[in-house]
């Protein structure tokens, strides 16, 4: 976009406030972070909590099953809304890039549509479709600009998410990701540091290496190490305390990967590895081209050189021709692979994939009730994991958000090391740590999903940080003019794995 076009962007859209409505896994939150980024970029404000605001931006996902269901009953409820206020809507994300001018045709009171590569042109599309008094709509087939140059509204003061790469050359036979999100496209790794140093100079702690498919990071610039030598030149980089990355692939899983996360101080002693399906020859369907014991073998070695690492995974049940004696393969490695979580997904059509098309599609009630016995087997063993945790001593990251229970308990909320959820109190007399600050106490209790800790006020030390100092600036800043670009942590968004629903 030319900067003439931005600054008449600017002065046209100085009063309009926006709120962006995000479903989808991680990389569809960063997407949305850069969403706000490019909307205040551009002069809208986002709406206060209650108000309804000028625009509504949609970002959706087209992994879940009745996502596109699920994105027309808001459309839905927006038009009268729409109608008596004159608020704009936006539609972008992959059931975007998928639906193109279908969503139009089911709910042409949409302004804009736009697709996963063109993000940057939001501002100018609305622009347009306000001055045509006429929808606008672009989809790309191809990445126009890297996701990560455009400008980003943080969720978070102490964490941040870094894109590496974007895209999949993968077919996994059950997933829609590559025909919507194109061949990967890596990130310069300069260009990557340099946005990691960029977030660390503005408080952050914590950065999140983001791709579909990290671990081959390198493969468009010709150089397989590529994503070890990133980490370790993470290590490199002053005041970065936690380094973290999400997902990598089993097949492309290499032992340098497990030495630079062994050998580097701040890549925290956690790994999601989705594993899928447990069964050899459901592998082979899905087009996986590791099998269990490939699988067993890197969680082996992980463990060897990083003992104390927390593995976490995603599942498939019911993938088509799955049958009982493949059911128990995938029971077999959950039990051997002790995962400190995992989500699990009943299998379900998407259209346009090639397992869609598969004959042998399973029974729901088949489906539901191995679904059972699996969340079952991993209920027991991650309340198993968390019960070996107690007595254990954690350094906890504090977050924003304290939980469901938090204003009732009066606990506060910090993950571990590996990620795990820990729910805190303050002893007595203690001093109260701000988000982004460090917490050392004891775990004391052990829940079905998260640990907990009553500290004795001996037993509890508090480190302030950066990202706490950033923290008071923030909160200084929003009560005053308010011109920076982050805003409070709301770690309750920041999961790994598939997909998950949020508003934000
Ligand atoms: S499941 Fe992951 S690896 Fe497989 S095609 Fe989709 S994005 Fe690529």
């Amino acid at each position: 976009m030319t900067e003439a076009l931005l600054d008449r962007t600017d002065t046209q859209t100085a009063e309009r406030t926006y709120e962006v409505r995000t479903f989808g896994c991680q990389m569809n939150v960063h997407d949305s972070e850069r969403i706000s980024g490019l909307l205040e970029d551009a002069g809208y404000a986002k709406a206060p909590d209650g108000e309804t605001p000028d625009l509504v931006v949609f970002n959706t996902c087209a992994v879940r099953e009745n996502a596109d269901n699920r994105l027309y009953g808001h459309l839905g409820q927006l038009k009268p809304l729409k109608e008596s206020s004159g608020m704009q809507i936006a539609v972008g994300g992959c059931l975007a890039q998928k639906d193109q001018n279908t969503v139009l045709e089911r709910a042409p009171w949409v302004d804009v549509v736009f697709g996963t590569h063109n993000i940057g042109s939001l501002p100018t599309l609305l622009e347009r479709s306000r001055h045509n008094q006429e929808a606008s709509i672009e989809i790309l087939e191809a990445l126009e600009t890297f996701p990560s140059t455009l400008p980003t509204k943080r969720e978070s003061v102490h964490s941040g998410w870094v894109s590496i790469s974007v895209g999949c050359n993968n077919t996994c036979t059950f997933c829609i990701v590559p025909s919507l999100r194109g061949k990967e496209k890596d990130r310069r790794p300069g260009e990557i540091l340099a946005e990691v140093q960029a977030l660390v100079d503005d408080g952050a702690v914590e950065v999140t290496l983001l791709g579909q498919n990290v671990n081959t990071y390198g493969v468009e610039f010709g150089d397989r190490a590529a994503f070890a030598k990133l980490l370790r030149a993470c290590g490199e980089i002053e005041g970065l305390e936690r380094v973290r990355f999400t997902s990598p692939h089993p097949a492309s899983f290499t032992d340098d990967v497990i030495d630079a996360m062994a050998e580097t101080h701040n890549v925290m002693p956690q790994l999601h590895m989705p594993l899928q399906s447990g069964s050899d020859r459901i592998l082979k369907a899905m087009r996986r081209s590791y099998r269990g014991k490939k699988f067993l073998g890197i969680l082996d070695k992980v463990r060897e050189r990083m003992p104390h690492a927390a593995v976490t995974t995603d599942i498939i049940v019911g993938f088509p021709g799955e049958s009982e004696e493949d059911f128990e393969d995938t029971m077999c490695v959950v039990e051997a692979s002790r995962f400190s979580s995992a989500f699990t997904f009943q299998y379900s059509p998407r259209p346009g994939t090639p397992a869609a098309e598969m004959e042998d599609q399973i029974p729901k009630e088949i489906v539901q009730k191995r679904f059972e016995r699996l969340i079952a087997l991993q209920n027991r063993i991650t309340a198993e994991e968390n019960a070996a945790m107690v007595g254990t001593t954690q350094e906890l990251l504090v977050t924003a958000d304290s939980g469901s229970k938090g204003e009732q308990t009066g606990r506060l909320t910090g993950r571990a090391p590996d990620n795990r959820l820990v729910h805190f109190s303050i002893p007595e007399g203690s001093p109260t740590p701000r988000p982004g600050d460090f917490v050392t106490v004891p775990i004391t209790e052990a829940g079905s999903f998260h640990l907990l800790s009553d500290p004795a006020a001996s037993d509890y030390q508090l480190r302030r940080s950066r990202a706490g100092d950033a923290w008071d600036r923030w909160q200084a800043d929003s009560c005053g003019v308010g011109t920076t670009q982050v805003e409070g942590s709301k770690p309750g968004s920041v999961s790994l794995g598939m997909p998950t629903l949020r508003a934000q």
